[in-house]
């Protein structure tokens, strides 16, 4: 039986009656963007993220456009980002006309390295830029000590990680902003592009509020130079018909991701990924090699509360690629996420070398990892295949 990486179908048809209601009153009043319909999901979203202010905005990479602009950042300024995460994340540095310095990673959380965020500041830097990858939030802790020691606005990119914490604080409402999507695949998917920017600032909300139509307050009279990052009403209001269920649709990830952490994480080829190794790749290869391991499982550090985005584990020993085709071969869908990590990617090779220092974490990163289905839909049998296809590739790589 193929099991898919993703089922949207699963989740939306059980919702198809109310889904279909909404539509009718969005067609029936006829106000398709902002208005009331964004107004009362911005409400909802600011109980469901725990921000001070919740404003929809058109997708999670506008949601850092925005907050970019409305931190003032643009050409000669510097912010620091991870060098493992999806495109998004550097992309909009570059589109408010700022350089991206990319920073190493953290081979047990995936997230940016504190310390080497630390060295990458330089008298340019303006804004740290720290993604809660595939669900599980940065050290923000330390993050926000680098940041407050420099005076550096933190911009979180929690785009896969809406209901995420650490130390019993949400996501996007440590750092000056947050940056939610609602893309399909994230954890609260939409019916096409939208997202959410979160801050605890009146004044950036307001001044985020009047960017997000073109600098624009009252009508046709313009401070300064925005965009139309403007969210959909239909958007908002069939969003919002699914916020209420993104709760226990996180219980569902959070319980698969346990069950493969018990079933496959008893195999003997298979480590669960230690805390203690956090910033020490060479500490971790000597011990993994030694004790035959072939496979390293996700494990999110007793402070946070990762809510599983993705299910993403490491292949050690360069048979990331094997398992990849045996799995595909099985009808098992999964995918790397991601191949190529940002410092190395074509269209930042004429950043100045300091912006792209080796990241050799980030770089073993993307040829290790793999993602396996977690989406809350799935069925245990479903779960079973999964494990029972990689535990056959493991017998077989293990001889
Ligand atoms: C999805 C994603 C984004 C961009 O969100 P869109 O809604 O697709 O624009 C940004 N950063 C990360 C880490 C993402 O996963």
């Amino acid at each position: 039986m193929p099991v898919p990486l993703l089922d949207v179908n699963a989740q939306n048809h059980p919702l198809r009656e109310e889904l279909l209601r909404t539509f009718e009153r969005v067609l029936g009043h006829g106000r398709f963007i902002l208005g009331e319909e964004v107004e009362r999901f911005e409400e909802m979203m600011v109980v469901a993220t725990e921000a001070r202010h919740a404003i929809g905005v058109s997708s999670g990479t506008d949601a850092l456009i925005l907050a970019l602009l409305a931190a003032g950042i643009g050409p000669g300024d510097e912010v620091i980002c991870p060098a493992f995460t999806f495109f998004a994340t550097a992309g909009a540095v570059v589109r408010v006309g700022a350089t991206p310095v990319f920073a190493d990673v953290c081979p047990v959380c995936f997230n940016l390295d504190p310390a080497a965020a630390r060295r990458a500041v330089t008298a340019k830097t303006r804004a740290i830029l720290p993604v809660h990858l595939f669900g599980q939030a940065a050290d923000m802790q330390a993050i926000m000590a680098v940041a407050n020691e420099n005076g550096l606005v933190v911009i979180e990119d929690a785009a896969q990680s809406i209901g995420a914490r650490t130390r019993g604080r949400a996501v996007g409402t440590i750092g000056g902003f947050g940056a939610f999507s609602f893309f399909p695949s994230k954890n609260l998917g939409g019916f096409g592009d939208s997202g959410l920017l979160t801050t605890m600032d009146d004044d950036l909300a307001a001044k985020a509020r009047r960017l997000r139509v073109h600098g624009m307050e009252p009508k046709y009279y313009h401070h300064e130079v925005g965009g139309n990052f403007r969210m959909d009403a239909l958007q908002a209001a069939l969003l919002a018909v699914k916020a209420p269920h993104e709760p226990a649709y996180r219980a569902a990830r959070r319980a698969h991701a346990a069950r493969y952490l018990k079933i496959l994480g008893a195999h003997p080829a298979v480590a669960v990924a230690n805390p203690l190794d956090c910033r020490c790749l060479s500490a971790q290869d000597e011990r993994l090699s030694a004790g035959g391991t072939l496979l390293v499982l996700p494990n999110p550090y007793p402070h946070n509360e990762a809510v599983w985005n993705q299910f993403t584990l490491r292949v050690t020993g360069g048979g990331r690629d094997s398992l990849l085709k045996h799995l595909q071969c099985e009808g098992i869908g999964c995918e790397i996420y991601y191949p190529v990590p940002l410092h190395h990617q074509k269209c930042f090779a004429d950043l100045p070398k300091s912006s792209r220092p080796p990241c050799p974490v980030a770089e073993r990163l993307a040829s290790e990892v793999l993602s396996l289905p977690v989406y809350p839909e799935m069925s245990e049998s479903q779960q079973d295949e999964v494990i029972g296809s990689v535990t056959r590739w493991l017998e077989r790589a293990a001889r």
